[in-house]
């Protein structure tokens, strides 16, 4: 081959491109502790736990630059049940907690301030993840619907699809007519009508529902599996899936809960919403999902703690199937983690091997008084000491997996500012890899 072939123009340019490639991937970014997050790139998985302080919300952003904000929630402090909500808001209270979502989303979006939300995915129908109807709430300036939680984040930045567990009849597991629901149910009539919003029901078993939607061929190993919703769960066998609540009797909404696990490579993540694990005296054994939910799932690396680490979430049977290497805590209120869910996940005896807690919030004026009141002093200086030693004690949490999904770093970002600093990095942690799921095959 002549070298004037080599060096005609067309192939030069090729090889250009492919250089300039290998140098941006040589040269991604590294996160620094007291700097801003650099931005994700092409092929990493980002997950980041957004902590306004008032509620859950996450945005995860596909190796493709699909993104997905997996529930956004605002609790309300105003009312009697107050002091069950307790953590500060994040930064402060000079913005609703949908507009610090919409802010954090903009400011990390692959298309930045321009971006839209390919998916948003209701895990259930509760304040702390859907957005309390406050009294304080602003109407939109359609008039159509009132400002909080998804309505507000949805309202601000453009959302494709919408999933959440019972569109169009919202009837299961009884009919829901409350303010919050109403105002949920204007917000997606008005975004199906106005803006072309697709809504639909998350499905158990699908691995369809949540796809890579701008370059699925670039990226094979990447999966979303539905593993549950309104008590139906996969079984591990194509599509199939199981009820596991008998005919006529009345779930509660956190075990409806939307739970999928997320495959990338040999990284995996699961996330069930607020279903619970341990039943209460006599209760019948359907009463809790995590046993169910568990064998499908297999072990996983990165596991947002189901319910907030309240008591009934986290049981030693699903730990010891799932493994978690890492737990993710979204916690707001004092009861957070109980003390049992903290002894569960740090249990040797559970499963072997190391392990880190990730708490979104843990020490706030007042706090240790209301534990005390809770689960007494011994208990309360035990998990305040345990939470003390946690790799993270305040802040967004950003699971970061690199490309191909080998492994994964942990960044904790300041919440207290809008400023994106980094305050900890945690890793690499090669991922445990998909080899070891017990999860039958299709
Ligand atoms: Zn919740």
């Amino acid at each position: 081959m002549s070298a004037l072939i080599f060096f005609r123009p067309g192939r030069f340019l090729v090889l250009l491109g492919i250089f300039a490639g290998l140098v941006t991937v040589a040269r991604a970014a590294a996160p620094v502790v007291g700097q801003p997050l650099p931005g994700w790139e092409r092929g990493m998985l980002d997950i980041h736990k957004i902590n306004t302080g008032t509620g859950d919300a996450a945005l995860l952003i596909f190796p493709d630059g699909t993104t997905l904000l997996l529930d956004a929630g605002a609790v309300d402090r105003s009312s009697e049940r107050a002091p069950r909500y307790d953590a500060p808001q994040r930064p402060d209270t000079s913005l609703r907690p949908g507009q610090t979502i919409s802010r954090y989303i903009r400011r990390v979006h692959p298309d930045g301030t321009r971006g839209q939300l390919d998916y948003a995915l209701i895990t259930h129908f509760h304040g702390d993840h859907m957005g309390t109807l406050l009294p304080t709430a602003p109407a939109s300036p359609s008039g159509a619907y009132m400002l909080t939680g998804i309505t507000d984040v949805g309202d601000e930045i453009p959302i494709q699809t919408l999933l959440d567990r019972d569109w169009p009849d919202y009837k299961y597991p009884a009919p829901s007519g409350g303010g919050m629901m109403l105002n949920y149910r204007a917000f997606l009539k008005w975004q199906v009508a106005q803006r072309g919003m697709r809504v639909a029901r998350f499905e158990a078993g699908r691995s369809d529902q949540i796809i890579l939607r701008r370059a699925p061929r670039e990226f094979l190993r990447f999966e979303v599996r539905n593993i549950a919703a309104n008590g139906f769960v996969w079984t591990g066998s194509g599509r199939e899936v199981r009820n596991r609540f008998p005919v006529g009797v009345l779930p509660v909404e956190n075990n409806c809960s939307c739970a999928f696990r997320l495959a990338y490579g040999d990284f995996t993540y699961f996330n069930g919403g607020d279903m619970a694990g341990v039943l209460p005296p006599n209760a019948p054994a359907w009463a809790e999902m995590e046993s169910a939910v568990a064998w499908v799932t297999g072990p996983v690396d990165v596991h947002a703690v189901n319910h907030h680490g309240t008591q009934d979430g986290a049981n030693p049977f699903f730990l010891s199937i799932l493994q978690p290497r890492i737990h993710i805590l979204s916690t707001y209120a004092a009861s957070q983690p109980a003390p049992e869910v903290m002894r569960r996940m740090l249990s040797e005896r559970i499963y072997p091997g190391p392990r880190e807690v990730f708490m979104t919030n843990s020490f706030w004026p007042g706090r240790r008084e209301h534990m005390v009141t809770l689960y007494g002093e011994t208990d309360t200086a035990w998990v305040l000491a345990k939470m003390a030693q946690s790799a993270a004690t305040q802040g967004h949490v950003l699971v970061r997996v690199a490309p191909g999904g080998d492994s994964y770093h942990v960044i904790v970002i300041d919440d207290a500012s809008e400023s994106g600093r980094v305050l900890s990095i945690h890793g690499p942690v090669k991922s445990r890899g998909a080899a070891e799921s017990p999860a039958p095959r299709e």
